[in-house]
């Protein structure tokens, strides 16, 4: 066991930098940086991504080649040996009261310096036959010389860890602080929480992650911390809704089928039967004196649009005003120009309301939204600023709703005299996740494509069929098509040799591409000049768009033919089939092409997107394999993420984590009072919407 630091008292609290801490300087609070990891308290909060279980202890004379052993013994002789190839190994003999075997390490001659004759050592690894029986360890601990309490064994924590900072120095600080940094720890979850949860609390908690005595005791520490990432969701979740409905009533608007009857009849089409299904949901909430909080999800091209316009039609012809808000300016222009096309024939004009409106313009639309007047108004956040008021709100869409956070919401709802809500997402997950994702809410889906649409040719080429593909784009350009092609990098960088959008923009256009109109966006270019390009591209002024992934989910360029995406390992398939979803949207035959060499894993995981078009199949696959975070892949910049809990395994643990918000809260609305101030400092301290959500008056 490493020597334990002697704790200076007074000196050490958990705000404090890991820099003071004793074996952190500046190059490994850099690295440690990296981790997320600033503070005493953040060293805490890095917990063990898994254990090595080293607790029971095997006598020496048990051990067989073929099985996994755990020893401990005195070191009796110790040397390196080379080999004829060079490689240099370090072996020692141990000794325990059953006998000896040998270990040996290759490649790491280095620990002649450390490990030494007398020592007693603790050593986990497979145990093999090589003249006689030899023990690899992957873990060694040295136990110091005399072997008075060194009989039991342990379960060793592995860390994530970065370049220049391997998890064993990680657990060796760690390790070192434990015993200061843990008195120090203020338990702010309520017993009553903690109880119905059956976790531990903090302190408590921090201790069995860190140092188990057993694997289970590891994971019941852990199911703590989980637990309370899932606790603090749902609690911003639940106030944030409780913002939203906390007028009492709701609107019960009237179907009157005046205005909806005239829509459906100017439509070009008919509803697919789950729109019409989707619809009766929304009327029936609409309808009702209770406040609709309601998620309309769908795959990229199910036409969720078409059935918000229906429902902001129930709202204007009750006499509301109606609002859908979209993520940026160039979707929100999107939405006006297709409604408008739509509403043409009845008689109305969205109006559109975004930022870079002129100051004319904007007051014009000002004004309208300030009269009583029913009126759809089609907008981004510019819809939500303090300036923006309207006079009679009675519905409110959130299109691509993952992209707003849950005050976002918050704020659209109170602009309106409880207004009802639709959120659509295109992204669609069970619903579960749902409710952590989004709250306590109903959800409508739409699981059919609209009639007659091409499905997109999904294939995957090999890096040798590079000079093809590309001769393939080009000509399609040259036919009058366009083309995304997508990489997972803006720059290249020397610890991966991923090809990035800048430098293959420049390879591209200068060679296959010499001649089309090639442009380049990615998250660095400014909004606005990325707004404009994007534009260019809708309008035909440019054949390629070389990019990142932050090419808009809901674009509709219906020229557009081919999405060549290289490195597709490295996406989620959520993301690319959002990706996918922005070709095939015109009559010509559109084209969806993963370009590079795979390895099998990924191979087989991009198999199942190039199979198959169906968005559900494919979240919930995501879901499977890769877990939560990657589902919105770049795009859930609003959702809160989680580094500990998984809520697709902690599927139990987030359930009773949504009953304790519920529980708290409705004790305390709040969280004001004494008991919770702990709580509320730290969902302050960890979510900057917490601030919003939980201000006072
Ligand atoms: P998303 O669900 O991705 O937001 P949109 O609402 O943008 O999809 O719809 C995609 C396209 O499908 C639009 O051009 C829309 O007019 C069209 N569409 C919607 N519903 C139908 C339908 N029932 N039949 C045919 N086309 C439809
Ligand atoms: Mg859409």
């Amino acid at each position: 066991m490493p020597a334990r630091t002697e704790a200076r008292p007074g000196k050490i609290y958990l705000d404090m930098p890991v820099t003071y801490l004793k074996g952190v300087g500046p190059a490994r609070a850099e690295a440690l940086r990296r981790l997320g990891v600033v503070t005493a308290r953040d060293l805490l909060f890095h917990i063990p991504h898994r254990y090595e279980d080293a607790s029971t202890i095997n006598p020496i004379s048990s051990l067989e080649p073929g099985m996994d052993g755990t020893i401990i013994g005195r070191v009796i002789s110790k040397g390196i040996i080379p080999t004829r190839r060079g490689l240099r190994i370090f072996q020692a003999v141990l000794k325990d009261d059953t006998g000896m075997i040998e270990a040996s390490w290759p490649g790491q001659p280095f620990l002649d310096r450390t490990i030494e004759k007398g020592d007693m050592m603790l050593l986990t690894g497979p145990v093999r036959f090589y003249h006689g029986r030899q023990l690899q360890p992957r873990e060694y601990i040295h136990l110091g010389k005399d072997d008075e309490g060194v009989k039991g064994g342990k379960v060793l924590a592995v860390y994530p860890a970065t370049e220049g900072l391997s998890f064993k120095v990680i657990r060796g600080i760690i390790d070192a602080h434990l015993d200061t940094l843990l008195p120090l720890l203020k338990e702010y979850l309520p017993d009553d929480a903690l109880r119905l949860a059956g976790v531990p609390p903090l302190g408590e908690a921090m201790r069995m992650v860190h140092r188990p005595q057993s694997i289970a005791e590891g994971a019941e520490g852990r199911s703590r911390l989980a637990f309370e990432e899932l606790l603090f969701v749902h609690i911003l979740h639940r106030r944030a809704n409780a913002l939203v409905r906390e007028k009492r009533h709701g609107i019960a608007f009237e179907n009157k089928r005046e205005l909806t009857t005239a829509l459906k009849q100017a439509l070009p089409f008919t509803l697919t039967n789950a729109q019409t299904t989707a619809l009766r949901e929304i009327v029936a909430d609409m309808a009702s004196d209770r406040k609709m909080h309601r998620l309309l999800q769908g795959d990229v091209g199910s036409g969720k649009t078409i059935v918000a316009l229906f429902a902001a039609l129930l709202a204007m012809e009750n006499g509301y005003q109606a609002a859908i808000m979209a993520p940026t300016e160039l979707l929100a222009e999107q939405h006006a120009r297709t409604l408008t096309g739509l509403l043409e024939p009845l008689g109305i004009e969205p109006i559109l309301v975004t930022g870079s409106l002129k100051s004319a313009a904007r007051k014009g639309a000002a004004k309208k939204l300030a009269s009583n007047a029913p009126l759809l108004a089609i907008g981004t956040h510019a819809l939500i600023q303090e300036g923006a008021v309207f006079g009679r709100l009675g519905f409110v869409t959130i299109d691509e709703q993952h992209r707003f956070g849950v005050e976002h919401r918050a704020r659209m709802s109170a602009k309106g005299d409880s207004p009802d809500v639709l959120l659509m997402s295109a992204t669609p997950i069970p619903r579960s996740l749902a409710l952590t994702f989004y709250g306590d809410l109903d959800v409508s889906t739409l699981d059919e494509r609209p009639a007659g649409r091409q499905p997109v040719t999904t294939v995957m080429r090999p890096e040798k069929a590079r000079e093809r593909v590309l001769e393939f784009v080009a000509r399609e350009t040259e036919k009058g098509r366009q083309a995304y092609v997508v990489y997972p990098v803006i720059e290249e960088s020397e610890k991966t040799d991923l090809k990035a959008a800048t430098t293959m923009y420049e390879l591209l256009s200068a060679g296959p591409f010499a001649g089309r109109v090639v442009a380049l966006i990615h998250g660095r270019v400014p909004a606005d000049e990325r707004e404009k390009i994007m534009r260019a591209f809708r309008d035909g002024k440019i054949d390629i768009l070389v990019s990142t992934t932050v090419i808009e989910v809901g674009i509709d360029v219906a020229n557009a033919t081919v999405m060549l995406i290289e490195h597709p390992e490295r996406f989620g398939l959520s993301q690319l089939h959002q990706l996918r979803g922005r070709v095939g949207r015109g009559a010509e035959a559109s084209y969806c092409i993963l370009l590079g060499d795979v390895g099998d894993e990924a191979a087989e995981r991009l198999r199942i997107f190039v199979d198959t078009d169906d968005g559900f199949e494919i979240a919930r696959a995501d879901l499977r394999l890769r877990g939560m975070g990657n589902l919105f892949g770049q795009e859930q910049s609003g959702e809160a993420t989680f580094r500990i809990a998984d809520p697709v395994a902690d599927e139990a643990l987030n359930m009773k984590a949504r009953a304790a918000a519920e529980i708290l809260l409705e004790g305390d609305p709040d969280l004001a009072m004494r008991d919770n101030a702990g709580i509320r400092k730290e969902l302050s301290s960890r979510y900057a919407r917490a601030l919003e959500l939980f201000r006072v008056g």
